[in-house]
């Protein structure tokens, strides 16, 4: 199939998507420019394929988030990892240290990746959207519909055997789906062929530290170890 046509293919699914998210109308403040084929890194080559993902998205204004940012939080962790973490956007503490889950909520996504036996160094963790949503609002569509493909580029060049989406927004981004976390959490799901687990977010396991909720987190997280272990 030639270059062309695949990128209307890729196009045609990406507003396919855009539209099963809600979105009805994209604020493009600046017009990605589409790499030439001799920038883009080899497949498989993770640590380049981030970068050239980094330098496209430059001093980012392509959304509305970019008004009141202090850093785009774009990423962290092994480009080789197994297991990654999405969530859905960057807080105070990670708006001002340019680093996601930094903040109590990072303290908490940190106990839970230890918990399993790893460490953060061992996975990727990134978020749906790269600036911060003000007043930790969720991201909104457009915001979404603007910044998910810099995610879903990260995850491709990632290639995890496992994503654990953190909370509704990731959830719903990564699955083009309306349904809340109370419906997802626990069930595996997919991202374009990439087992998908579901789960809440560290700041509502802070919010709502019940036994319950605990137990539902770990054995989510549980059931990601053993499946990155069975895939290796
Ligand atoms: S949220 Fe994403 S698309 Fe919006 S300004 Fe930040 S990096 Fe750009």
């Amino acid at each position: 199939m030639s270059d062309s046509a695949d990128v209307r293919r890729a196009l045609a699914s990406w507003v396919s998507y855009l539209g099963e998210i809600g979105v009805r109308e994209l604020e493009l403040r600046e017009a990605p420019r589409a790499p030439s084929a001799a920038e883009v890194p080899p497949a498989g080559d993770a640590p380049a394929l981030l970068a050239a993902i980094r330098e496209d998205i430059g001093d980012c204004r392509r959304c509305k988030l970019c008004d009141a940012r202090t850093n785009i939080v774009f990423g962290t962790g092994n480009p080789h990892a197994e297991l990654m973490f999405v969530g859905e956007g960057p807080g105070a503490d990670e708006d001002a240290q340019g680093e996601p889950f930094v903040g109590r909520a990072g303290q908490k996504l940190n106990e839970m990746i230890r918990a399993i036996g790893l460490t953060r160094k061992d996975v990727y963790i990134a978020n749906v959207v790269k600036c911060r949503p003000p007043g930790n609002r969720d991201p909104q569509p457009d915001e979404v519909g603007t910044c998910s493909p810099f995610l879903f580029r990260q995850i491709e060049a990632i290639n995890p055997k496992a994503i654990v989406a953190l909370g509704s927004p990731a959830a719903k981004t990564l699955l083009g789906t309306k349904a809340g976390i109370m419906s997802l959490r626990g069930r595996w799901a997919s991202f374009r062929g990439i087992p998908v687990m579901p789960t809440y977010h560290p700041a509502y396991l802070l919010r709502a530290y019940t036994v319950e909720n605990r137990q539902a987190v770990f054995d989510d997280l549980k059931a990601a170890r053993a499946r990155i272990d069975e895939a290796s």
